[in-house]
């Protein structure tokens, strides 16, 4: 689109000051809270499609059940795939790559994404290995993903 020889075009520079609160939801609640208070892994139970949703949801992605049963699942679990990334989310160069998995927990029937912690390169990980959370200290724990460290090579 042209602009129109008798229109100035003016550009006003700043920023507008924006705070956002992002809830965890009702699943997320109850993930969070255990996560903090117990260091447990709990999940929601689908009674009619046997979905085990690790961290828990409120409602079934498959069958749009409310999901009240509270499932607490084993910190193991399997490698189901995994990636290594040289870059930050803004797209800086890292000085280490970090890897990252997903983990099938035993008991869960959902995967869970997280840090894969003292691996360095590909060759050290193989899809169906065993791997353990590893959680932060109890008194570190805020109640936000980031109590969890990551996954550990069983
Ligand atoms: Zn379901």
């Amino acid at each position: 689109m042209k602009t129109p020889k008798n229109v100035e075009t003016h550009v006003w520079r700043g920023g507008i000051p924006l705070e956002s609160r992002y809830t965890a939801g009702l699943g997320g609640q109850i993930f969070f809270q255990a996560l903090k208070e117990r260091g447990e892994l709990v999940g929601t139970r689908c009674a009619a499609c046997k979905q085990v949703y690790v961290p828990a949801r409120a409602f079934c992605e498959r069958c749009f059940a409310e999901l009240t049963e509270e499932v607490k699942v084993s910190p193991e679990g399997t490698l189901v795939s995994f990636t290594f990334s040289a870059y930050d989310r803004d797209a800086n160069r890292l000085a280490e790559p970090v890897a990252l998995a997903l983990v099938k927990l035993d008991g869960a029937t959902t995967t869970m994404l997280h840090r894969l912690l003292r691996v360095t390169s590909p060759e050290q990980v193989r899809i169906g290995a065993r791997v353990k959370v590893v959680l932060k200290p109890k008194a570190k724990r805020t109640g936000s993903i980031l109590d969890i460290e990551g996954f550990q090579l069983a």
